[in-house]
């Protein structure tokens, strides 16, 4: 007979505050449909002990970790290793151990691009209105950039944090992109093709939906939110009764859920499983 072995692979949660976040659900969900001896663990961790629970991903032969607020930009200096596209949205919000050294990824535009992807949107050659200009929207349009989506306009309140997401994406990345004032109602340019609320409005609990014109909503767009809970938004039904395509933000938290998965275990993710998970969490 084979060995037992007591011994579980170990996920961290580093966040603060972190008590209301779901994420172990669907990971601890997934692990047991892979039968994997994997437990995820949320941790609620002050800014000032940071370091010091990196370093607990090495002396507890762990993993890996997600990262949340207030952390996902601080932690990059305490990594060994940053990928590419996490050092260009200057976010980690996933990290993998191998070899003893630990490798920061940004798996949240990837969830987001796997639910643009995966409902048959194309972004190559695409305009992108973004509406925020947060740690969601910076994930979201470094993906979309990537994959090739020619215009973006960043329409944010805070002038500062719009003209400064535009910039990088000018300067870093092919698509080329504008900042445009959020002052008052706004309208959506009648040539955009992918529209994203990746701001914090609309999300649990606050009811209300982004201050935009809703009438310039067309048919042919595909109109995306980052909010996942509540899963349908008003922001989305306004879009829907419009004739547009609709992306919820749940599909995004799981797709991104999925990737780190995938980076942990080396496995595919049981992504229907994650998503059944999540849907009894919330019912
Ligand atoms: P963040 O960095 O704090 O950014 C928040 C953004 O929302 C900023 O651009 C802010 O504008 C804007 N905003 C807030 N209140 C507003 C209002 N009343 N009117 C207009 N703009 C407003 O937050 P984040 O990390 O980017 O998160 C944003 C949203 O994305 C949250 O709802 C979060 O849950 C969601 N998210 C979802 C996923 C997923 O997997 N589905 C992943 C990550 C994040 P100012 O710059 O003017 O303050």
């Amino acid at each position: 007979m084979a060995q037992k072995c007591y011994r579980s692979e170990l996920i961290a949660l580093f966040g603060n505050p972190v008590d209301e976040n779901a994420t172990v659900v669907i990971q601890e969900a997934a692990f047991a449909a892979r039968g994997l001896n994997y437990r995820y663990i949320t941790t609620k961790v002050l800014p000032e002990d940071l370091e010091t629970a990196v370093k607990s991903l090495k002396a507890l032969n762990m993993k890996g970790a997600n990262v949340t607020i207030p952390h996902k930009v601080e932690i990059l200096k305490y990594l060994d290793h940053i990928s590419d596209t996490a050092a260009l949205m200057g976010a980690v919000n996933t990290i993998y151990v191998k070899d003893g050294e630990t490798y920061g990824e940004n798996t949240d535009g990837m969830g987001f691009i796997t639910s643009v992807l995966g409902a048959g949107v194309e972004p190559l050659g695409k305009r992108a209105v973004i509406l925020g200009a947060g740690g969601a929207a910076r994930a979201m349009t470094v993906e979309l950039a990537k994959a090739g989506v020619k215009h973006i306009t960043i329409v944010n309140r805070t002038e500062a944090k719009g003209k400064a997401l535009a910039a990088l994406l000018n300067e870093k990345t092919p698509a080329k992109t504008e900042y445009a004032p959020w002052k008052g109602t706004y309208p959506i340019p009648e040539d955009a093709d992918i529209v994203v609320n990746a701001t914090s409005v609309g999300m649990y609990p606050d009811p209300g939906r982004p201050d935009i014109d809703y009438a310039t909503l067309a048919p042919g767009m595909t109109v995306c939110d980052g909010v996942h809970n509540p899963r349908r938004t008003p922001f989305l039904d306004e879009a829907a009764k419009r004739g547009c395509k609709t992306l919820e933000g749940f599909g995004m938290l799981v797709n991104q859920g999925a990737v780190g998965f995938k980076l942990w275990t080396g496995l595919d993710a049981p992504v229907e499983v994650m998503i059944e998970a999540l849907e009894r969490e919330f019912a």
